[in-house]
């Protein structure tokens, strides 16, 4: 049982709570405060006395006491000598390292991404890469600064350059993405924390649903008739779990309402091989899409069984070949390192077998254990199937990735992951996901239909500057300045009846 106490000084209690979960991630998210004496006596405590001129941690554990202390004479450490870092921002920087070296001598753990802990570890390294810092200064900058490994930290650096490539040229002012989310899968998966609903038993739900994410096409479409549309994403749940006259349906009512002359990609999520037919194929592709996804998540038939996919290696052969065939030249591949019962080798197996197929591009998640999943709610169920060798998996991918002609191009993380890792966007030349790169960045706006979507009103211009508009946060991370959101609500019932209500919420943001 891990107790995290702050006693005195600065408060840095949201500061220090993701680190402690990467290493804890059973620790209950509380921090106490006050000044305690002898907080350390009690085993499992991990105790802050900070002040403003010097701080400790200590680590009481297993009857040993580690502690890390300094005072705050410091200044940053490392070469990217005009970081401009703000002194909050110095004095957390250096207390994550002291906790992280206790934590890590206590657990024997070593996290690849040392200390960073935020959703886009590679946002600093695009910063860096505008101001002209180059690879060896960056590598060696989160070295010192975040203990990031050499390797993460190159990594970092490839997906920098890629994204600033393909997202050169591209005005964020006057464009926009648009999302359809369809939300309904063939079953639902064991680590599933989406708003996702068994077609099956949901079956009556489907045409409603139709009816109201068409209508909710129609008045998007009229609320952003000045802004150029450039990527759409079906994606869900699965979109193929629709009918081909359905999806069709959809696809027309897009066609008709946005104006498509400025639109560079157009991806339809198949995901789950069992959904696939040709078909609804052809209807994707005679519609104007010309990117799916058919998601493998593993090529090992025991782990798909596990994790409650109800597909089989063979229906993704199959379903990929059917892609192939009906005339898709770019087709994306999920997979998920750290699935249930699986170890490095069955991970290699499955990128062997994926090698075969030769996507276009494959997205390489992490396995998150999601609060909302089945996965967390019956834990003690499968804790004994969870795998500990994700860290592994990932530094396997990235070998058969660069052998296979691979760029990683995006990459970001979620909260919960194991070992604090990451997903990680591969592809070919000219095959990237534009929208993936669009959403993770928040560069430009997003308008959502269908149950569960978000949209984002992203404002740029010369009030906040132009361009990205980052600023360096408290946090660490950089961030675009202004973004306001719209959410439609989860549950396909409610959408269903208060479609107009979710239009109104858009209204709201975008005129
Ligand atoms: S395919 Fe995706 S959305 Fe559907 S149940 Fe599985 S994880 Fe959830």
């Amino acid at each position: 049982m891990i107790k995290a106490v702050m006693n005195g000084g600065p408060d840095y209690g949201q500061d220090v709570g993701p680190l402690i979960r990467a290493f804890f991630p059973d620790w209950d998210n509380t921090i106490e405060y006050g000044t305690h004496e002898n907080e350390t006596g009690e085993d499992g405590t991990i105790e802050f006395r900070l002040s403003q001129e010097r701080f400790e941690v200590v680590f009481k554990c297993q009857g040993k006491e580690i502690r890390r202390e300094d005072d705050f004479s410091f200044s940053p450490p490392g070469c990217y000598k005009n970081s401009g870092l703000p002194d909050r921002r110095m004095y957390r920087n250096h207390l994550h390292r002291a906790l992280y070296s206790c934590l890590s001598e206590a657990t024997g753990k070593v996290l690849p991404w040392g200390t960073l802990t935020g959703v886009r570890p590679t946002k600093q390294a695009v910063e860096m890469k505008r101001q002209g810092v180059s690879d060896e200064t960056i590598v060696s900058y989160f070295g010192n600064e975040y203990l990031t490994s050499d390797r993460k930290a190159r990594l970092a650096c490839r997906v920098a350059d890629n994204e600033r490539r393909l997202l050169s040229g591209l005005s964020f002012d006057d464009t926009f993405s648009l999302y359809v989310g369809v939300p309904f899968c063939p079953s639902i998966c064991l680590y599933c924390s989406f708003s996702s609903y068994p077609v099956k038993q949901y079956a009556t739900f489907v045409e409603p649903y139709v009816q109201a994410v068409l209508k909710e096409i129609e008045a998007t479409a009229s609320m952003l008739r000045d802004k150029k549309l450039v990527s759409i994403y079906f994606g869900g749940g699965t979109p193929t779990t629709l009918s081909a006259g359905q999806l069709e349906k959809i696809m027309k009512k897009v066609k008709s309402c946005f104006n498509l002359t400025s639109l560079r990609e157009w991806t339809v999520e198949a995901g789950r091989p069992d959904s696939i037919d040709e078909e609804k194929l052809r209807a994707i592709l005679e519609n104007g899409a010309d990117r799916v996804s058919v998601n493998p998540q593993s090529m090992c038939a025991k782990t798909l069984e596990l994790i409650g996919r109800r597909h089989t290696p063979e229906d993704t052969v199959r379903a990929f070949d059917l892609a192939r065939k009906c005339g898709f030249e770019n087709i994306n591949m999920d997979l998920i390192a750290g699935l249930n019962g699986e170890t490095a080798e069955d991970f290699r197996f499955t990128l062997e077998r994926i090698g075969e197929l030769s996507p276009d591009s494959v997205t390489v998640h992490t396995l998150a254990v999601k609060r909302a999943a089945r996965l967390n709610a019956e834990m003690d169920s499968y804790k004994d199937s969870m795998s500990g060798e994700a860290h592994l998996m990932l530094d396997l991918a990235e070998k058969y990735m660069e052998e296979g002609g691979y760029e990683p191009y995006y990459l970001y993380r979620q909260k919960n992951m194991s070992d604090n890792l990451e997903n990680v966007g591969y592809a070919r030349p000219g095959k990237e996901g534009l929208y993936n790169i669009l959403i993770m960045e928040e560069c430009h706006s997003i308008a959502a239909c269908g149950p569960g979507a978000s949209s984002k009103l992203v404002r740029t211009g010369e009030e906040y500057g132009g361009g990205f508009m980052d600023e360096l946060a408290d946090d660490g991370e950089y961030k675009v300045r202004k973004i306001e959101r719209a959410e439609n609500v989860k549950s396909v019932k409610d959408y269903v009846e208060r479609t107009d209500e979710m239009i109104e919420r858009k209204r709201k943001l975008f005129v």
